[in-house]
């Protein structure tokens, strides 16, 4: 399979390649050149397949024979060591619990996959290779605990200091290794500036293999269709219509359920669920895409004002908005919306959500006042990682998973840096 870039001005490019690079030279995206719908009886026998068989069939095609087939199934298996079980919510909500991995939020997947892919990669390559990655909070930990121990690959982590959550930074300090993480004294976009200036240091990038671990890499972007075909699999007997509603920020876990639904996955409409951050929804309104900077929100992971992912979607439907606006729906909630909702979930349901999934909750229940389908939300993170806001919404103290309480005793591990000069002499040191 090649990938081509999106800005059509680079290249196309294989897997191992797209994957190395996060980002084409032009700084675009890539996109695989062709998506293959599965055979109808994939479908049919779903729920007489493993969840590694599954997944290993849906994304065979865009990495095979580069990988090959034995060890990409490997692969498959060792990202995919935990569960995914569907909730039922009521008689037409459901959710997908995507936190039952290592760090306890969906994006274990992508890392997981990704950092076993580079690994493979890698295997070959004399040189060791530098992932450098900024994070507000969730993304640093799930590709700290993805890429822990695997040999060529040195990861350096960025967090601001003071703005992540102590369970965050806890998953970022605390694992050792090939894992560094350095305390930024900034916010988040401070980090962020001071990676892409890195990747821009002809000093450094002579000197060491940099790559990227954020959403818009290929490896990270594409696992993610897993878990729609998971949950179809579990909820195919209801013989219903089924809609997803995803609590969207950079729009790449979304965008990956529409490739599962153009390899043949039976999806009937696609509901973005965004808080303040509203740029996608008013495209919809619109057709007039207008980036913002990003407002802070109680689900802060889905604060973003130019969800960088947006693009892939737009050509998964060939840029026609027409064909859009018919397969996806995009809502936004304020703050005080979504407490509510986590107050509803749990009085009515007993159900504990995290604040992005109760912002995936509403986008189900603006969408069933019109339509007769069932919709599953996708509970993107664990309840405990907003332990904050979620104790003081229900009143009620929710206890430490077993993954939590084994880090919160360890000693942190950072290095505090407050220049862009000090990044480049830890990474030349
Ligand atoms: C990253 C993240 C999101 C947003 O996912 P995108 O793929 O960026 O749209 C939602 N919820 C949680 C908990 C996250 O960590």
């Amino acid at each position: 399979m090649k990938y081509y870039s999106l800005n059509h001005k680079a290249p196309k490019t294989t897997f191992a390649d797209a994957v190395v690079r996060g980002l084409a030279p032009d700084k675009g995206l890539y996109f695989p050149e062709s998506i293959t719908p599965l055979p109808s009886s994939f479908f049919e026998t779903i729920e007489d397949k493993s969840n590694t068989e599954i997944a290993f069939e849906a994304i065979k095609q865009f990495i095979v024979p580069e990988i090959p087939e034995t060890i990409l199934k490997t692969i498959v298996e060792d990202t995919l060591s935990f569960d995914f079980p569907v909730v039922e919510i009521n008689e037409n909500i459901s959710t997908l619990e995507l936190f039952h991995g290592p760090t306890m939020a969906f994006k274990d997947v992508g890392a997981r996959f990704m950092a076993r892919c580079l690994g493979y990669f890698n295997k070959t390559n004399p040189n060791e290779v530098t992932v450098l990655v900024a994070t507000s909070g969730d993304t640093g930990g799930a590709v700290a605990n993805g890429f822990l121990g695997v040999k060529g690959v040195n990861v350096v982590i960025l967090y601001p200091s003071g703005k992540v959550s102590d369970i965050q930074e806890k998953q970022l300090t605390t694992l050792g290794q090939n894992i560094k993480a350095l305390e930024v004294d900034g916010v988040f976009d401070d980090c962020q500036d001071m990676v892409k200036h890195a990747f821009m240091d002809k000093e450094l990038t002579d000197r060491l293999q940099l790559t990227s671990a954020n959403s818009i890499n290929i490896a990270r972007w594409l696992p993610q269709l897993f878990y729609y075909m998971f949950a179809y699999k579990q909820l195919k007997s209801k013989h219903k219509d089924i809609a997803f509603s995803v609590p969207s920020g950079n729009f790449g876990n979304i965008c990956a359920g529409m490739v599962a639904q153009k390899l043949g996955l039976p999806i009937k409409h696609f509901i973005a669920a965004n808080n303040a951050n509203n740029t996608v929804v008013n495209y919809m309104s619109t057709q007039l895409y207008e980036p913002k900077p990003s407002i802070q929100t109680i689900s802060n992971a889905m604060d973003v004002g130019n969800p960088s992912n947006f693009i892939r979607i737009q050509e998964l439907h060939d840029n026609d908005f027409e064909a859009l606006k018919e397969n996806l729906s995009s809502y936004s909630y304020t703050d005080n919306e979504t407490r509510t909702a986590l107050l509803e979930l749990y009085k009515t349901y007993n159900y504990i959500a995290d604040p992005h999934g109760a912002v995936g909750y509403l986008g189900a229940k603006t969408y069933l006042e019109h339509n007769d389908v069932h919709v599953v939300f996708l509970e993107t993170a664990h309840p405990t990682k907003f332990l904050d806001v979620v104790e003081d919404v229900i009143e009620k103290n929710v206890s430490l998973p077993s993954q939590i309480e084994a880090i919160m005793h360890k000693e942190k591990a950072a290095t505090f840096i407050d220049s862009y000069e000090d990044l480049k002499k830890f990474l030349l040191k």
